[in-house]
């Protein structure tokens, strides 16, 4: 489409302006995406989209005046609206005392001549709720002007500016490079089996709607092709650049055997979802195939990941192979264990979890069990990460909720598991990991559906007193409760002993129940009772610390309690409460919290609004904001002009499985319906990243 300065109007002092933009072509012109967009369409405004003081008005001129002052020069028109609204308009000019000639009002006295219709965008002059009349005019368009159709009356775009460069200019440039870019016929630049494929509007109708669209709905269309469009690009040169640099494969293969897998199938009480299944499939090809997996299985909380990572350690097994699952929390990793070890009985494959606050002497013989090999299975923390722990042929690692590792450890983690097939599991997928997904160092499974039966979980706020109140109402009908109490200071041991002082308050609330308590600081055999018990409906009411964030299932429990609620991540929220609403019965979770700011109110509200994991990450990522979770890579390595990495996962999920399509197609993008792709691929990455090599 060539340089910026091809466009009329544009010479070499305006191209300097757009370069500061980074703005060098027409087509980055056109990619130039609005800032917002503000509404002045005469009927039915959206006036959420437009700054409260801002007043947009199509209006009929009654009277323009000069009005004389000391030192300024005063231009006031009046104007009625289409609700007959007087207005008044008011321009102020510095008094030249060089050029008593110039009038700087001559352009306004042609443009506001009597009756003329005018468009009129400005600020009210003051701070008042109520309607003023006084305005002070930012732009405004004679309707009889033909370039006031894409400045007023419409959606209009607002741009990102610099320095001597104005939104008027702006709209008047663009519409120039979409007038010739459609003239020119410019190709789609999308590979068209994919456009068809995914029934996407044509790039160029994008780029218009985009700019100037005509209705919300419009600008939404334009603006997933376009984020689909640049989720592409990206993800499609570091798709190249992956081929280009030379992965190791690893240096032993899996066979499917089925000695485990089978009977673990057999055992489980339950079939796989179709979802599990699938993504099984996906792992295990994978784990086949000649490269190191490095795969994330995203899926909400209770969709099943743990039985997805245990079969992949069970083909280990079969294999003869070591494999370690990782969890960030002590408590995770004794439920996982806890798990692995109900289901793993029956196949006599040993198991062991090691924290940081495994006995020395059980720390030992794990050791001792891991370096010669006859401990198949273990479970941890980052515990496993230290330096005497030696497999003997290790060559699966699982990683449990990644995202709540430290960037330390996560850079150990990098190190020790740079050689083995990884896979790494969360509920709550962050941009950083969709990113990685993105740049190709990353495959990504997904469980889309939870095992049947699941119910939503009705979730709201009260005090202790109706929460109670609550919890009765259930019991006496039969079912069951959890009230649980979180964990101070991640230290189980005073969590412990404030849990046991609860729990005998509780005992004295309700006399008329049987009540249980459970704790990480019980042994094993005690914690077993208690679950057991419970599940047989032995007891009533389960009083806990999160001990039972996984692990626990009882349909008949219907209600959970989650003290202190405000002391809890959003995540471990959403996963507690995933313990109800697992039989027939409609189930609820009832938050009580000492609100210490609008901050904690607000995340409490997100987790009684939705039942969606994904939706609770994002919007816990908003309010803590990206930083925080980004780690240590740079913000800016995320942001996109027209999408948004969580908003438009699934445009991005799209986006990775057509790269994968298109370039197992055409690996160098050589053919010829692919040529106004790779163009702009070219155009976008070779100048600044070196990136990629498609020669
Ligand atoms: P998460 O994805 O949150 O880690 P889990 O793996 O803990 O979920 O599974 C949640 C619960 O669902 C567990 O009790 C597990 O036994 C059960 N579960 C997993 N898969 C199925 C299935 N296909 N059918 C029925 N229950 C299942
Ligand atoms: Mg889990």
């Amino acid at each position: 489409m060539g340089g910026i300065q091809y466009l009329k109007g544009i010479g070499p002092a305006k191209a300097k302006l757009f370069e500061r933009l980074e703005i060098f072509s027409v087509a980055d012109l056109l990619h130039y995406y609005p800032r917002t967009y503000q509404d002045r369409r005469e009927n039915a405004p959206n006036q959420g989209l437009n700054p409260p003081s801002l007043v947009v008005f199509k209006g009929r001129v009654l009277r323009a005046q000069t009005i004389p002052a000391r030192s300024v020069l005063i231009f006031k028109a009046f104007l009625t609206d289409a609700q007959n609204n007087q207005i008044e308009c008011t321009w102020f000019k510095r008094r030249s005392f060089r050029n008593f000639r110039f009038d700087p009002f001559a352009a306004l006295k042609k443009d506001f001549k009597i009756n003329a219709e005018i468009w009129v965008i400005g600020r009210r002059e003051s701070r008042n709720n109520f309607f003023d009349n006084k305005i002070t005019v930012e732009e405004y368009y004679p309707v009889a002007s033909p370039d006031s159709a894409w400045h007023a009356g419409r959606l209009t775009p607002i741009y990102g500016l610099t320095e001597g460069l104005t939104n008027k200019q702006f709209r008047q440039f663009m519409h120039e490079a979409l007038t010739s870019a459609e003239a020119q016929g410019e190709p789609d630049i999308l590979p068209p089996a994919l456009a068809d494929k995914r029934g996407f509007i044509s790039s160029t109708q994008a780029l218009h709607a985009i700019h100037f669209p005509a209705s919300l709905a419009e600008l939404e269309n334009a603006r997933a092709r376009l984020a689909y469009e640049e989720f592409l690009l990206l993800a499609t040169a570091w798709g190249v650049k992956r081929t280009q640099t030379k992965a190791v494969a690893k240096e032993y293969t899996y066979q499917i055997h089925k000695n485990l897998l089978t009977p673990f199938r057999q055992n489980l009480g339950f079939e796989f979802t179709n979802s599990q299944k699938k993504v099984i499939n996906e792992i295990f090809t994978d784990l086949q195939s000649p490269l190191p997996m490095n795969r994330l299985l995203q899926g909400d909380v209770g969709s099943g990941k743990t039985i997805v990572a245990l079969s992949a350690m069970l083909l280990a097994a079969e294999n003869g192979y070591q494999s370690a699952l990782m969890a960030p929390t002590e408590i995770l990793a004794e439920q996982h264990y806890l798990t692995f070890q109900k289901l793993l009985k029956k196949l006599k494959v040993p198991v062991a979890v090691l924290t940081s606050s495994t006995k020395t002497a059980e720390r030992k013989k794990i050791l001792a069990a891991l370096a010669d090999g006859s401990l198949p299975i273990v479970v941890g923390t980052h515990a496993l990460l230290q330096d005497d722990v030696q497999f003997r042929n290790l060559k699966l690692a699982v990683i449990d909720e990644q995202h709540r590792f430290g960037v330390r450890q996560r850079g150990k983690l990098k190190e020790k598991t740079a050689r083995l097939d990884l896979l790494t599991m969360t509920a709550t997928p962050i941009p950083r990991t969709l990113a990685l997904a993105l740049y190709g160092d990353l495959s990504v499974s997904t469980l889309t559906e939870l095992p049947p039966g699941r119910r939503p979980i009705q979730t709201r706020m009260a005090d202790e007193f109706q929460a109670n109140h609550l919890v009765a109402e259930e019991v006496q009908k039969g079912r069951q409760a959890y009230i649980v109490y979180p964990l101070i200071e991640e230290s189980e041991s005073i969590s412990a002993k404030a849990v046991t002082e609860e729990f005998e308050k509780l005992k004295t609330i309700f006399p008329q129940f049987k009540l249980a308590m459970l704790h990480g600081q019980m042994s094993r055999t005690e914690k077993e009772k208690v679950m057991a018990d419970f599940a047989a409906h032995k007891t009533d009411i389960l009083v806990a610390t999160p001990v039972i964030e996984v692990g626990i299932d009882v349909p008949n429990a219907t209600i959970m309690v989650i003290e202190n609620a405000e002391r809890f991540g959003l995540a471990s929220l959403h996963q507690l409460r995933g313990r109800v609403g697992r039989g027939q019965y409609d189930s609820q979770c009832i938050l009580v919290a000492q609100h210490k700011g609008s901050l904690s109110r607000e995340r409490l509200n997100i987790i009684c609004e939705t039942c969606d994991g994904f939706k609770i990450g994002q919007r816990d990522m908003q309010l803590r904001g990206p930083g925080e979770i980004l780690g240590t890579r740079q913000s800016g390595d995320f942001e996109f002009k027209a999408g948004d990495l969580f908003k438009d996962r699934n445009i991005l999920q799209w986006a990775i499985e057509d790269r994968d399509e298109l370039l197992a197609d055409d690996p160098l993008l050589q053919k010829p319906q692919h040529a106004a792709f790779k163009a702009r691929l070219l155009e976008l990455y070779q100048k600044n990243w070196h990136l990629i090599d498609l020669s």
